[in-house]
């Protein structure tokens, strides 16, 4: 029995037990754990199935005339030595692509051995990156109360969070305050995540969230003002209470929420008890999605809500913020490109990239326009593609290397969600053939004149390890399983702020919506999470049947559709999917869930645009428009 814990890009990093078994490796919630408490989600099993599974790559694998051979572990790093040799007097046309398919401290090496070269990054992000700007321009850091805090609120409002297909651990939590009585509010566009967890919804257009809370605070501080201290923790408060005054009706207009909505929501801000808000990952992916995140903590923060036990606004933690990574401050990758638009990025990069090392992440699938991301990594001289599936992504590489999954290495892992930081413990052995990314590329920079040198693992956790956020050594992880990092319970406490001059910065604008045209595509094409995958981390057994899209029937019937077989039509494209008519949608919606391989009959990254969130780099996603039309038109 080991306990270690699970690395995938999932908010909860739960501490999980693992059993060896006939049919591999037997996974379960370490019952010891204080926050994740012996339970875990069905993406578990999964993960299982993805660890020996048939299609799983056992060999580097070279493309040669278009056809895929299979080469020993001394070729592979052979060819990448030479070709890292070739590139290297212009190190900027080395292109690493790291995302967060495996995370851990170890595996984020690879950042040290890129930036070591010299080579090129990315900047911006597919997700969170605009929440993060927005948290951390307000707060000066990213920090949020300890998330079972959340016990001692006396309301919770769940602000977009989808608590039926996201943290379990946090959907625990709400099921535990409903069960004592505390009132649960959700505000989505869709009801469907509100299910069983909820005691009022409020339905918002997408995307306007911004428009509601300024509309809820224009409703507080009309009822109680502003605290002094409160108005004292603040920068330039003035300006944005003129901002404010400048408000008006349109903003329900904009949101789609009532009077009554505005009223419901301001009865529990306004006032002395404790009210909670609970940010959802979707919020951010919106052309405003940084003032989607900001109005919202405005909210919290001017009615009195922030520094505060059972208050406070959680959007997330950064995972590596109690870990010591000295790599990051030491050394820099010799430019980035932007993230999201990578195909455009790749095209007008001076001096040009040549060679592209990929892991963790899958472009051809999960960035936007991925057609053309795929068709511009496929032009380059030499694609190297570390994964343990033939993904969309690898299918345009040049060189694939297979490499170990979870619980087949050691590492650490932090949480944007709890406090705790876990040892991923080796749980059973890589396949045969399969190597870990830190021998690959410790291997590899051996190869190389002069050589690139990594820290060892048991060097790299150690020095981790020595945050000065963390009290436990490694010996203590690895018989224990987790440490603590030494927040305390509340977040800023005292309304101190994590900029230089501690104050809370409020946001100095609120953009209209975006005008949309009648051009044809009247539905906006929602994205979202699956419950039982991690992003594109699907087995292709998996991946059966077309992809489903949810609508509410009256729009159904509104465009003479019927569910069944249509096509999804964006000015991108087309892809064939199953209409579905689900009453709890938005109107104006067509929903998806994401994940799906473009060459299996998914992959709906290829028909959304690339359009930039005010900040943070991130992709709009949830700003494309669409159609629904009959198979047959
Ligand atoms: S995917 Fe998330 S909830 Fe599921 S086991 Fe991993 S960390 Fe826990």
């Amino acid at each position: 029995m080991t306990i270690t814990a699970c690395t995938l890009d999932c908010p909860d990093a739960c501490s999980l037990v693992a059993e060896s078994g006939v049919d591999g490796l037997r996974l379960r919630g370490n019952p010891d754990h204080p926050f994740t408490r012996g339970f875990a989600c069905p993406k578990l099993d999964v993960h299982r199935r993805r660890q020996i599974s048939p299609h799983r790559l056992r060999s580097p694998r070279l493309k040669v005339d278009g056809r895929w051979q299979d080469i020993s572990w001394d070729e592979a790093m052979g060819l990448c030595a030479e070709k890292i040799a070739l590139y290297r007097d212009e190190p900027r046309s080395i292109l690493h692509v790291r995302g967060s398919g495996n995370r851990g401290v170890i595996k984020a090496l690879s950042n040290l051995f890129f930036r070591r070269l010299g080579a090129s990054g990315l900047h911006g992000s597919l997700c969170d990156e605009a929440g993060i700007a927005a948290c951390t321009e307000d707060f000066g850091c990213l920090r949020t109360n300890d998330i079972s805090d959340i016990l001692n609120t006396s309301a919770l409002v769940n602000w977009g969070r989808d608590l039926a297909r996201g943290s379990v651990h946090t959907a625990a939590l709400v099921r535990a305050l409903r069960k004592k009585g505390v009132p649960v509010l959700t505000i989505a566009p869709g009801e469907d995540t509100a299910k069983g967890f909820t005691d009022h919804f409020v339905r918002v257009r997408p995307g306007t969230d911004r428009f509601l809370a300024a509309a809820v605070l224009r409703e507080v501080l009309r009822r109680q003002g502003i605290a002094p201290e409160v108005g004292a923790a603040c920068r330039d408060l003035a300006g944005f209470e003129e901002l404010l005054a400048g408000c008006g009706p349109e903003l329900l207009e904009w949101c789609g929420a009532t009077p009554a909505d505005v009223a419901l929501l301001a009865d529990h801000y306004a006032g002395p008890m404790p009210v909670a808000t609970l940010l959802g990952w979707g919020l951010q992916r919106y052309c405003f999605g940084g003032q989607n995140v900001r109005f919202i903590n405005a909210l919290a923060m001017l009615s009195g809500q922030v520094g505060r036990s059972g208050g406070g606004t959680y959007y997330g933690l950064s995972s590596m913020a109690n870990f010591e990574l000295p790599w990051k401050t030491e050394t820099a990758y010799g430019r980035t490109l932007l993230m999201p638009d990578l195909a455009r990025e790749l095209r007008r990069a001076d001096p040009p990239v040549r060679m592209a090392w990929i892991e963790c992440i899958n472009p051809a699938n999960q960035f936007p326009e991925a057609a053309e991301v795929a068709r511009a990594l496929a032009g380059l001289d030499f694609v190297v593609v570390a994964d343990a599936f033939m993904t969309d992504t690898a299918e345009v590489a040049d060189l694939i290397l297979p490499v170990a999954l979870m619980l087949e290495q050691e590492d650490v892992v932090g949480s944007f969600l709890h406090e705790y930081v876990q040892l991923s413990a080796k749980a059973v052995e890589p396949p045969q053939g399969v190597r870990t990314d830190h021998r690959i590329l410790s291997d590899l920079g051996a190869r190389l004149s002069p050589p690139v040198t990594l820290p060892g693992p048991e060097e790299a956790l150690r020095q981790a390890l020595g945050s000065s956020t963390l009290n436990g050594s490694l010996e203590e992880l690895r018989s224990r399983g987790y440490v603590r990092s030494t927040h305390g319970p509340v977040a800023f406490e005292g309304l101190r702020f994590g900029h230089a001059d501690g104050l809370y910065r409020l946001p100095p604008r609120l953009d209209p919506p975006m005008t949309t045209m009648d051009d044809g595509y009247p539905l906006q094409l929602l994205t979202l999470i699956n419950r039982r995958f991690v992003h594109s981390q699907i087995l292709p057994e998996d991946q059966t049947g077309e992809p489903v899209v949810s609508v509410h029937p009256r729009t159904l019937e509104g465009l003479g559709i019927e569910p069944g077989a249509g096509w999804l039509v964006t000015a991108l494209g087309r892809l064939a999917v199953l209409f579905a008519a689900d009453e709890s949608m938005h109107p104006d919606c067509a929903v998806y869930r994401r994940g799906p391989w473009g060459k299996l009959g998914g992959g709906v990254n290829r028909i959304i645009g690339f359009v930039e969130t005010d900040m943070g780099g991130v992709g709009a996603y949830y700003e494309q428009r669409c159609r629904l039309e009959r198979r047959g038109q």
